[in-house]
């Protein structure tokens, strides 16, 4: 883990908690419900969010956002930035 990583991560929400918490089936909204509940109080969602979209975690549930989800954001960025250009370049 990099110093930057470790700087977030000491004030993270989920720190003591079993990690399993957090790497729900796709399909069990329940336990994907209690791991956004977390997230949701967490101080350093958005450090985690965006380390999870930076270094592609393909798996469980990180600033709130599932697996799915942060695709969805990807997608998203992508194509603001597609857009961005295209109006740059008109
Ligand atoms: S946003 Fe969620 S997974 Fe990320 S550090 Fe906070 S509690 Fe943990």
């Amino acid at each position: 883990m990099d110093e930057k990583t470790e700087k977030w991560r000491v004030k993270a929400a989920c720190q003591g908690l079993d990690p399993s918490i957090f790497y729900p089936a796709d399909d069990d909204e329940e336990q994907i419900a209690v791991a956004k509940g977390v997230c949701a109080v967490c101080p350093v969602a958005d450090e985690c969010l965006e380390h999870a979209l930076g270094s592609r975690e393909r798996e469980g549930v990180w600033g709130g956002a599932t697996e799915r989800e942060r695709r969805r954001i990807v997608r998203q960025r992508r194509r603001a930035a597609y857009a961005a250009a295209a109006r740059r370049s008109a």
